[in-house]
């Protein structure tokens, strides 16, 4: 038994999509066979049948409508499956043997484009991933084939500078070499939701440049390394390869580098909730759900790239913050533009389905209407004065003569489907005119037909019918057939109570008219591509326009939150300073009840406020306080108003935390490790321009070796000259506050609560000075811990504190560690082990004492519990039971 002849054509097309799932046209139905209808019918729930292919065992086989295709391809893709569309390549009844088929397509997480299943506002990203290890480079660049953007960059390897780049851009799919360490993949997989395509160095070293010169007609090889031509012109070989269809939306080569941007590490985007909340993940509590105001899909995307990239360039921000200054300063005039960009379609994805040639003639009228309100709004802008709406005025296109093409051509209400004509207006071509004439005059023929053969056969039921078999037909009664005359008609077909007929005029009225509508529809096609080609010409400048659009209705949404939430206009320098006057943080402000949130100054330079460290019970607002630092920076850095009274912002290059939990945490690595790996970088990475926010920095380890590590982690941000970045410290430690005044730039702060009775109130107010107590047990009682609980930490407390001598003297270590340094003369920086050591010292002569109060604790228990033994109710092995784990408890002491 051999194959079938289908089958054998399945699976050579098969062969040359193996990583994929193949919809195999058959009919009307996508078929998938063998392990792809396996995986497809679990997937998607469908049923698992079998077909014959020559072979003993049926293949199995499952299968989806045609018409219905999108919806599944759309659950599979956001699966991370790949699916290679497989299309029958002539009319079936035309071929001779087996009809020819190929793959048209194929569909991957990081290609896909079928905007209904696509969010509006967020980017669709596709990046390749270039690493040479022998240079130590790496370059990555990404791509969006919905909107057309393409951008890319380069820089020594750093992993963590690359899981960055990559949090920034949230790629759906990414093209790695087949030979790229595991360590590096697995890395990615852990933290990214993506999906992974190998390809071979094969692939990358194919003629990359040629591929981009097709593309980016302008683009000058000598301009970029090697490694970034590779990178690049395998993303875009990849695409051409999948899309297999036009791309000239992707017009635009745009290299940028990796410090034009505010650097915020993977951890602090995630931590710092920039787009997403850190529990569900989704938008609602992050910060873009505070800033997202725009109006139009496009302006939603741009404002999420701005939150994941704020600026650097003083300039370009406060060019920015002008021009939302002025949109306030023009409150009706905002409303106007606000009102005009409700109305502008998603104009960058029309763009692109008009180079793929998916687009139907209902968007080119969602662009036509759009395009319609372009002159409105640059009339808007046209009295501002800022720079940023001059040059946006400047050029703004108005694109009149594209909007004149389809005004004249495009019908208002066309149908969706272009291949069932009811697509071109009246006027614009002098052959469908006429054809339309025919048909409908052959329309009305045929309905005059009925009246006149009624009263030539006195019928009066007769009727005049048409289905798709038989065409057009005269249908008379069985009870009316004995009045119809002898000869007028030729018998057609016979129902159970009808009898239909036809004539030789009526049949040649329906071949005038059905000729003059497939004609028609032939037409009308022809004309609507060559209007898409015409317009498929000025792609970049509608592209131009829609991001013009974009960034308008970015600047209307920072004026609109502004507005409603009462920011001040931040002022930017390079002074070395933040000051915040009465700051509030953005999103916790908005998720309790309206004015209860307390507000609080920030005061933070390079030189006598350096290091804030931050004491306060838990739940005291000590974190708010440290992220709302780093908001309103970032916030800043947009270009965007702040919450706060008054702010003067310097501009710094990178921004650090370590807070909450990590990324790595879910991979499986401790807690203290993470911890330890995170401040490792930011020390290594830090400089005096960046932010650093650290959370109880050494909490995973036992009391003494955390104090240790904490305190010379401040030293080392203090004293190295490179370092002395801004740094907000929020501990439990409070021996640390004694740091005060002892080295040069740290200020004690921390959160106010007042004591009732045994309760305490968060006043949430950051005070100078360190806090005297952590409020552990009473924070404990309000989070409802049992009051038999809570009453013997008190005793364990009490006790504890009545060995003042195993307290941690500060001043007697710093004691030690200034000697040394004064004995070291030229040394700059405290080496971190030296001051680890010294605290160990100190604090291990105090670990007896510790432990001898845990040790009295324990044996008051076991009297305790031996005195109230009830011997005369036990039984005997009860009684047994109870004074074996005595003894063994008492061994242990
Ligand atoms: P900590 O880091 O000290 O444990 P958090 O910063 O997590 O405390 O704050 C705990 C809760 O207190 C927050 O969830 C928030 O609801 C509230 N909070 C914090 N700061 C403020 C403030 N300034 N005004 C009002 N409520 C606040």
């Amino acid at each position: 038994m051999g194959l079938t002849p289908m089958m054998q054509q399945y699976l050579e097309v098969k062969e040359s999509c193996k990583d994929c799932i193949l919809f195999f046209r058959l009919g009307d139905f996508y078929e998938m066979f063998f392990e792809d209808a396996e995986t497809a019918s679990k997937e998607l729930e469908l049923v698992l049948t079998g077909r014959d292919c020559g072979l003993e065992k049926r293949a199995p086989m499952c299968g989806i409508p045609f018409h219905a295709a999108n919806a599944y391809i759309s659950r599979l893709v956001n699966k991370g499956y790949k699916i290679a569309i497989c299309e029958q390549l002539e009319d079936p009844s035309a071929a001779k043997g087996i009809v020819k088929r190929g793959i048209i397509k194929v569909i991957t997480p990081g290609t896909y484009m079928d905007s209904s299943f696509l969010e509006d506002n967020k980017n669709n990203y596709i990046m390749c991933l270039y690493i040479n290890n022998e240079k130590s480079s790496f370059a990555i660049s990404f791509a969006d084939v919905s909107t057309g953007d393409f951008s890319c960059t380069d820089a020594p390897l750093d992993i963590s500078v690359v899981l960055d780049e990559i949090s920034k851009y949230a790629p759906k799919e990414i093209l790695v070499q087949e030979e790229l360490e595991e360590q590096i993949c697995s890395g990615i997989k852990e933290r990214f939701n993506t999906s992974f395509t190998k390809l071979s160095e094969e692939f990358f070293c194919s003629d990359t440049i040629g591929t981009l010169k097709n593309q980016f007609a302008y683009i000058n090889e000598e301009e970029y390394s090697g490694d970034l031509i590779k990178c690049c012109g395998s993303l875009l070989k990849y695409i051409i390869e999948t899309q297999k269809t036009g791309l000239s939306h992707i017009n635009s080569f745009q290299y940028y580098s990796i410090v034009d941007y505010l650097s915020i590490d993977s951890n602090s985007r995630r931590n710092l909730e920039l787009t997403e909340n850190l529990r569900e993940k989704n938008k609602k509590g992050s910060l873009l759900w505070i800033m997202d105001r725009t109006n139009t899909s496009m302006g939603a995307r741009q404002l999420r790239r701005w939150i994941e990239q704020p600026l650097v360039d003083k300039i370009s921000i406060q060019g920015r913050l002008d021009a939302v200054e002025e949109l306030l300063n023009n409150l009706p005039i905002h409303e106007d533009l606000k009102e005009a960009l409700k109305e502008i379609y998603d104009i960058e994805r029309l763009v692109g389905k008009i180079s793929s040639k998916s687009v139907n003639a209902k968007e080119l009228i969602s662009l036509k209407s759009s395009i319609e309100k372009i002159p409105a709004i640059k009339e808007i802008i046209s009295s501002f004065t800022s720079n940023l709406f001059i040059n946006m005025h400047k050029n703004l296109d108005e694109l009149q003569d594209i909007y004149k093409i389809l005004y004249e051509a495009i019908l208002e209400n066309p149908s969706i489907s272009v291949k069932e004509g009811n697509l071109i207006k009246e006027g614009f071509n002098e052959e469908i005119d006429e054809l339309r004439i025919a048909k409908v005059h052959g329309k009305e023929w045929i309905a005059s037909l009925e009246n006149n053969e009624r009263e030539e056969t006195g019928i009066k039921s007769l009727k005049v019918g048409y289905n798709k078999v038989f065409g057009y037909y005269i249908e008379i009664t069985k009870s009316n057939l004995s009045s119809v005359p002898e000869g007028r008609y030729i018998r057609k077909q016979t129902l159970a109570n009808a009898e239909r007929y036809i004539t030789p005029e009526l049949k040649e009225m329906e071949d005038k008219i059905l000729g003059a509508e497939e004609k028609l529809i032939n037409l009308e096609y022809e004309i609507f591509v060559q209007i898409r080609e015409k317009i498929e010409t000025e792609v970049d400048r509608m592209q131009q326009t829609a991001r013009i659009i974009s960034e308008l209705d970015c600047l209307s949404s920072l004026a609109i939150i502004a507005l409603e939430n009462n920011y001040c206009k931040p002022e930017i320098n390079n002074a070395e300073e933040i000051y915040v006057q009465e700051g509030r943080h953005p999103v916790v402000e908005k998720m309790i009840p309206s004015g209860s949130f307390v507000s609080n100054d920030i005061n933070i330079n390079t030189t006598n406020e350096q290091l804030l460290l931050i004491t306060g019970p838990n739940m005291a607002g000590k974190s708010t306080y440290m992220r709302q630092a780093a908001l309103i920076v970032i916030m800043a850095q947009i270009g965007s108003f702040v919450p706060a009274k008054k702010a003067v912002i310097s501009v710094c290059d990178k921004i650090f935390t370590r807070i909450g939990a990590s990324d790595d945490l879910a991979a499986g690595k401790s807690t203290f490790m993470v911890e330890m790996w995170e401040v490792s970088n930011i020390l290594k990475n830090a400089t005096n321009k960046s932010l650093i926010l650290l959370d109880e920095v050494g909490r995973g380890t036992s009391t003494y070796d955390g104090l240790s590590i904490a305190w010379s982690v401040i030293e080392y941000i203090c004293k190295n000259k490179k370092l002395k970045c801004k740094t907000l410290f929020a501990t439990h430690y409070h021996e640390l506050t004694k740091l005060e005044g002892i080295l040069e730039g740290i200020k004690n702060y921390s959160v106010s609560v007042k004591e009732m009775g045994s309760d305490i109130v968060f006043l949430r107010k950051i005070i100078r000075g360190g806090a005297d107590q952590s409020y552990g047990i009473e924070v404990a009682k309000l989070a409802g811990l049992p009051i038999d609980v809570i009453n013997r930490a008190k005793e364990i407390l009490a006790r504890i504190e009545k060995e003042k001598s195993s307290d941690v003297n500060i001043e007697e270590i710093t004691d030690k560690v200034n000697s040394n340094v004064l004995s070291k003369k030229n040394s700059e920086v405290i080496r971190s082990e030296q001051s680890s050591e010294i605290i160990r010292e100190v604090a291990l002569d105090k670990r007896e004492s510790h432990q001898m109060n845990f040790i009295d604790i324990e044996k008051e228990n076991l009297l305790k519990e031996i005195s109230s033994i009830d011997i005369l109710n036990m039984t005997p092995m009860d009684g047994f039971n109870k004074l074996y784990d005595i003894i063994k408890r008492t061994k242990k002491l």
